[in-house]
């Protein structure tokens, strides 16, 4: 039996190995790979154990040919433990079934799947990281389209001028765009926060943990007349020890980085205010009439099958628990990445302070989504410079910095993620 399961390890390496360093050829011209290799690939991954195969391919060698796209912030890293809990997830829907526009019609936000408000509550409460009680809860396809209803919702209709809009810099590279997309007459990107030197009303966006440098972040305005919007869609026990329920006015977050499930679409905003809920609701009503059903229920799923494995609900065996996995894997990503920065000698990280989570039990440091790397030596354009190495990664310009600053995902497949750090490590002027 030993024998067996050795020569069954060994042949499964071999396999992924050979599946990550000798298939040069199978991205399409975005630099992704195709579906039919991805495909090839998830079945070979899938019988590999989770975070212990990520050191081994780290041995494996890089011939540096291949594009390695760390530009998005796409969540595949997620797919193996997803697919480890084979049929747990899967949602059949029946032709006749989330046919009416409307969910709940007792509820302010009338498009919310009850099911799905109920397992977001819940996971709240699993996880300790927000306050939902006598809170509204309203979904949207994906926080993006919330972040537009809170600024709909959070901008005086009656105003003689746009309110500014205002974050903290390095800040996440869509605010800027997604403010200013309609040219609206009711709210207006106005830059850095520290800058913002304007009297009257404003809004700042407050991300902790921050996209792109895994910081926690307050406000930094602090005048009487500013209205604060909460982006925590990090705010999850794998990327930042939790040190409390986060207990604000207006909070976003989405599945894409907590499960990452990205492909629903589906994010959740907690709101204190009930005026504010239901404009909010209105902007996505004028928007798209609501949130798509299916998604929702299966993203009520998801989210069910998390914290089923937490409160021992399901008495199937359990196998690792979501954030076990999600929280070992991170560790490693990011224990591999600065032993790669260490060798290189030309690049550097940010450090995090430790501190305690209430969700592990355990004092941790921060394991951010994003690597927030910065070139040493006198490379002054990181992005243009890693892009000669053919890792594609954004600059610190798009984020509202310099371009000493690339942003990296650290939540990429696991093939993907080895190459990277590996030829990383070998980088030299
Ligand atoms: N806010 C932040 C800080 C993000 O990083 C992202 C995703 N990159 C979003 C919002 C958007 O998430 P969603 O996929 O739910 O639209």
């Amino acid at each position: 039996m030993r024998h067996f399961f050795v020569l069954s390890l060994a042949l499964n390496v071999s396999f992924i190995l050979r599946s990550v360093f000798e298939r040069e050829q199978g991205l399409n011209w975005f630099g992704f790979e195709s579906e039919k290799e991805r495909i090839t690939q998830r079945t070979r991954l899938s019988v590999s154990s989770s975070h212990s195969s990520i050191t081994t391919l780290a041995e494996a060698q890089d011939s540096g040919e291949r594009i390695i796209n760390l530009d998005h912030g796409d969540p595949t890293m997620y797919e193996k433990y997803w697919q480890q809990m084979g049929d747990k997830t899967t949602v059949v829907i029946p032709g006749w079934q989330s046919m009416s526009y409307f969910s709940d019609i007792s509820n302010i936000c009338w498009f919310l799947e009850p099911e799905f408000a109920k397992q977001v509550v819940r996971l709240h409460k699993v996880v300790g990281n927000a306050v939902t009680d006598g809170r509204h809860i309203v979904v949207g396809t994906g926080s993006s389209q919330l972040y537009l209803a809170a600024l709909f919702a959070l901008s005086p209709s009656d105003a003689s001028e746009p309110i500014s809009v205002v974050s903290q810099a390095p800040y996440y590279s869509s605010y800027p765009s997604m403010t200013d997309c309609l040219k609206s007459g009711l709210y207006k990107w106005a830059g850095e926060a520290h800058n913002f030197s304007k009297e009257g009303p404003y809004i700042e966006l407050v991300t902790s943990p921050n996209n792109p440098d895994g910081t926690a972040r307050h406000s930094v305005v602090n005048r009487n007349k500013g209205t604060l919007l909460h982006d925590l869609a990090y705010y999850w026990p794998q990327y930042t020890p939790i040190s409390s329920p986060a207990d604000h006015e207006l909070m976003l977050f989405t599945v894409s980085k907590s499960t990452g499930h990205a492909g629903m679409r589906i994010g959740w905003a907690i709101v204190k205010d009930k005026e504010v809920a239901k404009r909010m609701t209105k902007f996505v009503e004028l928007n798209t009439i609501g949130v798509s059903k299916d998604s929702q229920i299966r993203a009520a799923k998801v989210l069910k099958a998390i914290s089923d494995t937490y409160e021992h609900v399901d008495d199937s065996e359990v196998g690792e628990t979501f954030f076990d996995f999600s929280y070992h894997n991170m560790a490693e990503r990011w224990k591999l990445l600065r032993e790669a920065v260490e060798h290189s000698g030309m690049f550097s990280l940010p450090k995090f302070p430790p501190a305690f989570c209430t969700f592990f039990n355990q004092v941790s440091e921060p394991r951010p989504a994003f690597a927030w790397l910065k070139c040493e030596k006198d490379i002054e354009d990181c992005e243009t410079f890693l892009r000669g190495h053919k890792i594609l990664t954004r600059g610190g310009k798009h984020f509202g910095v310099g371009p000493k600053y690339v942003r990296i995902s650290m939540i990429d497949r696991d093939e993907n993620f080895i190459r990277f750090v590996k030829r990383l490590s070998t980088i030299r002027i």
